[in-house]
């Protein structure tokens, strides 16, 4: 379905970002892995896909806090492969704690890796799209781009950043045949998840079977984890020719937590 068309996927070596990469590779699409360091992991990532669905998969280090990373990420892509045509900004993390105990230094890391890197991306892959008139920009937000939750201030607030940042980014672009949305996952089991739990489990103060039932699932209706598979099959409906007229939405993938 998207033979041809060439991919970023930041913060792509686990969890989302990887589901994402490996769903558009069994797409035909080349696919440029990334995190803010080359290993043994990224390398195998980047053989497995690559033998796994016959197409062309490297890896573009860079560190999503740091938007020079950034602008060289997209211009190592363009000159392994001529263009971007699908950019997933997927890279992000988290911080549990109350406002008047949250670390300056996390909410300005969450800031940046979370909603500003988007910005720097976008712009540095926008004038190829427009050049060739097609492009797809996916920004993976969260629910929590839709509502909020006590103790994530920086997370709640990157996130409602990028649905609004993606909203005019559609406008920017809807005449030059370029899309731009927003994913917005509901809990979904990944190491950033199962990162938290100790953490909430002590804000809580509940064990972590606890905060798994009654913190995480209790927003999901479905009282089930989404799956990375599902938010992948997204990605790639967004970036098909199907895709094509859905540009400036923010699309909850959340078991029915936001229609709450
Ligand atoms: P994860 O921790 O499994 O993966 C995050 C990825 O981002 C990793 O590959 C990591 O190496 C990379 N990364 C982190 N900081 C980076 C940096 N400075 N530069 C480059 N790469 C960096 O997390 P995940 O759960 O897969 O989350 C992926 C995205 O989905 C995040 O934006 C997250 O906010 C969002 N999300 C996750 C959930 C969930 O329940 N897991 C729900 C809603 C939204």
């Amino acid at each position: 379905m998207l033979k041809g068309k060439t991919a970023i996927v930041t913060g792509s070596t686990s969890g989302i970002g990887l589901g994402i990469a490996q769903a558009l590779a069994a797409q035909s699409c080349d696919v440029a892995l990334n995190s803010f360091a080359a290993d043994a992991q990224s390398d195998a990532l980047v053989k497995e896909i690559a033998a796994k669905h016959g197409v062309r998969c490297l890896f573009a280090k860079a560190d999503m806090s740091k938007p020079a990373d950034i602008v060289a990420m997209v211009k190592d892509v363009e000159k392994a492969w001529g263009k971007v045509d699908i950019l997933v900004n997927n890279a992000g993390i988290q911080h549990v704690a109350p406002i008047d105990e949250f670390p300056d230094a996390k909410w300005d890391q969450i800031i940046a890796i979370n909603m500003s890197s988007n910005f720097h991306s976008t712009k540095a892959v926008l004038p190829g799209m427009k050049a060739r008139k097609w492009g797809r920009i996916i920004n993976i937000a969260s629910a929590h781009g839709l509502v909020g939750s006590p103790f994530k201030s920086a997370y709640v607030a990157a996130k409602h950043g990028v649905v609004g940042f993606t909203k005019v980014t559609a406008l920017e672009t809807a005449e030059f045949g370029i899309t731009a949305n927003t994913i917005c996952p509901g809990y979904v089991w990944t190491p950033l998840v199962a990162a938290q739990i100790p953490d909430q489990a002590k804000t809580h103060n509940m064990s972590e079977q606890d905060v798994i039932k009654k913190v995480l699932l209790k927003e999901q209706p479905t009282g089930k984890f989404a799956t990375t598979e599902e938010i992948g099959a997204l990605a790639v409906f967004l970036s098909s020719d199907g895709g094509a007229s859905i540009t400036g939405t923010a699309i909850p993938v959340d078991g029915g937590w936001t229609a709450h």
